[in-house]
């Protein structure tokens, strides 16, 4: 009876060490070798064959991530390489395999002087709901795809009305997320949904939560831009706060954009804020749109919009003090010179007996005046509101927006950082100040 036991050992044992003899590697990859990546920046998927672990690392991770970082047997390696403003450029990501090496090899060239980067930043909505069943609070898929295409619209220099100033073409495209933190494909890119215990939520309060349930909501800032969905809790004033969103960080030194507060490093974590860095929507609007040829002071692609020009570092095109309240003094406080700088605290009191006596809207309403010239003006600006056109931005808000994606930390995409500067974040939460912009409104229809 041992014959057979020992017999079949045997044949294993030739049948290993032919194995061993053929010497087979212990993985393949697909490809491992990507030269002239885009200086826009690219994604690659590489097959890796194998019945053994692995482990994927990138040794260029500022500017080179790869996902997952290990695996067992077959698997797909996805790689994402920023865009690069900076000098050409040579990465590698190592596969280990059961004591076997391999390294993918990158090479991207930095985009041609004078040339400008196309930013492509990834979104990710966040959908706080307490009743799955209430539309106003478990928003479609579908609604915001819908939204996140007219707020580009906004940002490509496609305006809905007609006369006023050249609208300006922001060369930024906001993206659905395809995949989350670790990599994984979202199966509703750009969203997802999260059961909250109540509803409605305080914005002020959600803004400066230090509450862990919230700061983990946030997705890494800088890859993302976060927004987050939900009711607002209601003041019962008159008036309704439509978004609220912070305001970014600058750089120090010669890259420093006036009207944002600026801290000593070009690279942050989220770990390093004690708060949630997003931009927060109401929810209870945002199936609100303009409809043609009439006025709707709650639409939510305005909305988002303006939204996501504080996120990029822009002000009220109106008089406001550091903390966004009104001031009644003419200055010019967006510090952005094609914006004129007009009095909201008067036109508020004009508009107040204006909506007393509601005869439909007047010309009159969509017009502020200069409080520097006297003259008057149409307001356009994406960054006005109450009765406004509300459909482009000036070139100096272009030029801030660009400048605080070029170099504000935490905020996605491709960064100008000098060589000799370190991409290494601060450990623990800094002493930062949380500054955002709470944007209320009446809620005016009309033709
Ligand atoms: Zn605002």
């Amino acid at each position: 009876m041992k014959h057979p036991f020992v017999c079949i050992l045997f044949v294993l044992f030739c049948l290993l060490m032919a194995g061993c003899g053929t010497e087979e590697p212990a993985f393949t990859l697909s490809r491992d070798d990507f030269s002239n990546v885009s200086p826009e920046g690219e994604n690659f998927t590489i097959e890796i064959r194998t019945i053994g672990s692995w482990t994927a690392t990138s040794l260029n991770d500022d500017w080179c991530t790869v996902y997952p970082s290990s695996g067992t047997g077959d698997g797909t390696i996805r790689i994402e390489v920023e865009g690069n403003l900076e000098a050409d450029r040579t990465g590698k990501v190592v596969i280990l395999c059961e004591n076997e090496r391999s390294e993918i090899n990158i090479t991207q060239t930095a985009l041609p002087a004078g040339e400008e980067l196309t930013y492509r930043i990834p979104v990710i909505f966040h959908v706080l709901y307490k009743d799955p069943m209430d539309r106003y609070q478990y928003i479609s898929a579908s609604r915001i795809r819908q939204v996140l295409a007219n707020v580009n619209d906004f940002y490509d220099g496609k305006p809905r009305w007609t006369g006023g100033d050249t609208p300006q073409d922001i060369n930024l495209e906001f993206v659905l997320a395809e995949t989350d933190e670790e990599g994984n494909e979202l199966e509703t890119p750009g969203v997802e949904y999260v059961q909250w215990s109540q509803m409605p939520i305080d914005c002020v309060s959600f803004m400066n939560s230090t509450e862990k349930r919230v700061l983990d909501l946030m997705w890494d800032m800088n890859k993302y831009i976060n927004i987050v969905l939900y009711n607002f809790k209601d003041y019962n004033d008159g008036s309704v706060t439509m978004g609220i969103s912070h305001l970014p960080l600058s750089t120090q030194g010669a890259n420093y954009l006036e009207g944002l507060y600026s801290v000593e490093y070009t690279h942050l974590e989220n770990s390093n804020l004690g708060y949630p860095q997003c931009v927060s929507i109401n929810s209870l609007y945002f199936y609100e749109d303009t409809d043609p040829g009439y006025y709707n002071t709650a639409d939510v692609n305005v909305t988002l919009a303006h939204e996501l020009g504080h996120y990029l570092g822009l002000h009220h095109a109106f008089n406001e003090d550091e903390r966004g309240g009104l001031v009644r003094d003419c200055e010019d406080t967006d510090y952005c010179e094609d914006t004129p700088p007009y009095n909201r605290y008067a036109y508020s009191l004009w508009l107040g007996d204006f909506y007393a006596n509601p005869d439909g809207l007047t010309k009159e309403a969509f017009q502020r005046e200069d409080c520097n010239t006297g003259e008057t003006f149409l307001s356009y600006n994406l960054m006005d509101y109450e009765i406004s056109f509300s459909d482009r931005f000036t070139p100096n808000q272009r030029a801030r927006m660009r400048h605080v994606l070029e170099y504000s930390p935490l905020i996605p995409g491709a960064k100008r950082i000098s060589s000799t500067t370190t991409r290494m974040a601060p450990q623990g939460v800094l002493d930062i100040p949380v500054i955002y912009r709470k944007c209320t409104r009446c809620l005016v229809k009309g033709q």
